[in-house]
């Protein structure tokens, strides 16, 4: 299993793909079709985010085989209309 964050570009609207084993803290992120960069300190949350979910999956598979605890896997996606959570308020 490997980490990939997925990245829309809201400049040309492409998606693309970072993965974790290639993230280069020293280089520059920019959108490979239209070449826009992400601002560093953006682009530094980022890699700390993929790398705690990355961690965190690691750690359900690991306890898993180790434990025989269930095994749970997570992902998280950005949706465009979500549903009403006004209900978590009341
Ligand atoms: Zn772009």
């Amino acid at each position: 299993m490997s980490t990939v964050a997925k990245v829309k570009c809201y400049s040309c609207n492409n998606v693309f793909e970072i993965y974790l084993q290639e993230r280069n803290l020293d280089a520059e992120l920019r959108c490979p079709y239209c070449l826009k960069d992400m601002e560093e300190q953006s682009k530094s949350k980022l890699f700390s985010a993929i790398g705690v979910f990355d961690e965190l999956n690691r750690d359900f598979r690991k306890y898993s085989s180790d434990r025989s605890e269930n095994l749970f896997q997570f992902d998280l996606v950005t949706v465009e209309n979500p549903i009403d959570f006004d209900f978590l308020k009341r």
